[in-house]
């Protein structure tokens, strides 16, 4: 994989050379409450290849610090999906895992007279804060003494109030410029039972305690998060010197997040997409997700490949959908077996084979990589051609397809010329007669003639029968809005019935077929059909620099 240099790098590299880091640590911080998608890749690909770059590790770290809407669902699927993407966390940790160190750390706070108790509801809260432009106002509930903080913390802790009624916040300064340091809550009370801890917790930390203070434990030397915690990291700071006890000096940096045109990425709306049934499900081939992407056939090189070349900046970026592509068909290019299938299959006859005859032909696994191999493919009176590879009258001198007259070289096997159609009862095609001839088979050095261009095929009594899935943009028009549920695509998913040659089909296996795209074998595929999902077309209007 290509070696990218980016601002992180260049700031690690300084830290470094400051003498202030020895071994680089980063931490993947996922909120175990969805499926990763392709924004998280960024994230994800960004923690570990900067801390591979300087030969240290990255940890994988559940932040499940919410106990609303988290589940263990969640937890393995987005482990598998960083594991398929080729990358291992040193360790597994679980933010959960320290509520109780936490806890006593903010007690400790409560005794520095560094936090307090506090009865304003969240509005009041909100209220009291201010604005970018007015200071904010002291909390009436701020000059409560240590000893009475104390006591209702631990309250808070053992269950005496309700949701809302209370909360812990940290003593800082009500006028900062900064509104994240106008007395931050730490602490909020919430009876969902969690999905680790069940209901021993009844307060859980906010993000903005828990988040510096489990970097801080883990030994964790660069925290990379998306930019919307820029304006956090002075909190982030003041967390490390003021709560924690120990020497790790855990530093934030922020990176620009990750859009794609016509892309969902936020959790909420894949949410939806789910719940509304608009989709079929987290791992649907239209979805962003990694599972998602897994099911339509992109792998994790191109997934890859197509990150690293966004670049890194400060900056949120949105690239195009066709970008993906790009990298998605390069990485395909010489790695799959293309092969011949019909996605609207059109009845050939050849009047001049033999009866019951069937002969295997040579044919190369990738022209374009002869080290694929070799395999057989099979030749006889009946088979079938994409339907659109046929027309009765060509309609000019460019057309290089089969037509009543014409003669189109059947790609690793014979020239055939089509003589006479025969119609089904509503006037359809419902089959060419042609006739071939035997002298022009493919790799014999006959050239006499040139055939009117080179189609596909498959021989009709070994074909396997097979669904085609295609797919576009889920979403056309506004992507990241209220109402993306009326911008998804009719047709966003069709479906084909057909057939590809001969062969052993295994799920999540890749081809391309000739002339139409990459496809890959989904999970659905059975002993009496294949299912196929069109990973990519071969088309492209994105054009790299
Ligand atoms: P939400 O904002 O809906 O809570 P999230 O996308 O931030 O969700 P997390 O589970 O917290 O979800 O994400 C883990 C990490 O992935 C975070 O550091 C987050 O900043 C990062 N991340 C998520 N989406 C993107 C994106 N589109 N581009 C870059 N980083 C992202
Ligand atoms: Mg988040």
């Amino acid at each position: 994989m290509e070696e990218y240099s980016n601002f992180i790098k260049t700031e690690i590299a300084n830290d470094i050379a400051a003498g202030k880091v020895k071994e680089v640590v980063t931490r993947f911080p996922p909120e175990p409450n969805a499926y990763l998608h392709i924004g998280h890749a960024r994230a994800l690909i960004t923690d570990f290849e900067s801390a591979k770059a300087f030969g240290g590790y990255t940890n994988l770290r559940f932040d499940d610090t919410n106990p609303s809407k988290e589940g263990a669902e969640y937890v393995d699927a987005i482990q598998k999906d960083i594991e398929w993407l080729g990358y291992h966390p040193k360790n597994v940790f679980f933010g959960s895992d320290y509520f109780e160190k936490t806890y006593e750390l903010a007690v400790e706070l409560i005794k520095k007279g560094l936090a307090y108790v506090c009865d304003l509801n969240q509005n009041e809260i909100a209220e009291y804060r201010g604005t970018l432009t007015e200071p904010g106002k002291d909390s009436p509930y701020r000059n409560r003494s240590v000893e009475e903080n104390l006591k209702l913390f631990e309250e808070m802790r053992a269950g005496k109030y309700k949701e809302g009624e209370k909360v812990l916040r940290a003593k800082i300064d009500m006028a900062s410029p900064n509104i994240n340091m106008r007395d931050p809550v730490l602490y909020r009370i919430n009876y969902t039972a969690h999905h680790r801890q069940g209901t021993k917790w009844c307060i859980y930390p906010m993000y903005d305690l828990a988040h510096p203070l489990q970097d801080a434990f883990e030994g964790v030397t660069h925290s990379l998060c998306s930019l919307e915690y820029d304006n956090h990291r002075v909190l982030y700071d003041w967390v490390v010197e003021n709560v924690y006890d120990g020497k790790n000096r855990p530093r934030q940096i922020e990176f620009g997040r990750l859009n794609i045109t016509n892309t969902i990425m936020s959790k909420r709306y894949l949410r939806q997409l789910v719940e509304s049934g608009k989709v079929i499900g987290y791992d649907d081939p239209r979805m962003p997700t990694l599972v998602g992407l897994r099911r339509r056939g992109v792998t994790p090189d191109a997934i890859k490949a197509f990150i690293l070349s966004t670049g890194l900046s400060r900056i949120n970026s949105t690239v195009e959908g066709d970008m993906l592509d790009h990298f998605i068909r390069e990485d395909l290019k010489l790695k799959v077996n293309r092969i011949m299938a019909v996605t609207k299959p059109l009845k050939i006859t050849i009047t001049n084979y033999e009866d019951g005859k069937i002969e295997y032909l040579d044919a190369l696994n990738n022209q374009e990589n002869e080290e694929l191999g070799k395999r057989k493919i099979a030749f006889s009176k009946h088979l079938y051609i994409e339907r659109d590879d046929f027309t009765e009258v060509a309609p000019n001198r460019k057309y290089k397809r089969l037509a009543l007259g014409l003669e189109v070289r059947l790609m690793h096997a014979y020239f055939i010329k089509a003589n006479e159609v025969k119609y089904d009862a509503n006037g359809e095609i419902e089959e060419v007669l042609c006739t071939y001839d035997p002298q022009t088979l493919s790799g014999s050095g006959f050239n006499e003639r040139k055939p009117n261009g080179t189609i596909g095929f498959v021989e009709a009594s070994t074909a396997k029968k097979a669904v085609f899935n295609q797919f576009e943009p889920l979403i056309i028009g506004e992507v990241d809005s209220e109402n993306f549920l009326e911008n998804i695509n009719p047709n966003s998913w069709t479906k084909l019935n057909g057939f590809v040659e001969n062969g052993n089909y295994k799920e999540g296996e890749s081809f391309q077929f000739i002339r139409d795209g990459y496809y890959t074998v989904d999970k659905d595929s059975n002993d009496e059909c294949l299912v196929f999902n069109r990973t990519v077309s071969l088309k492209s209007s994105f054009k790299p620099q």
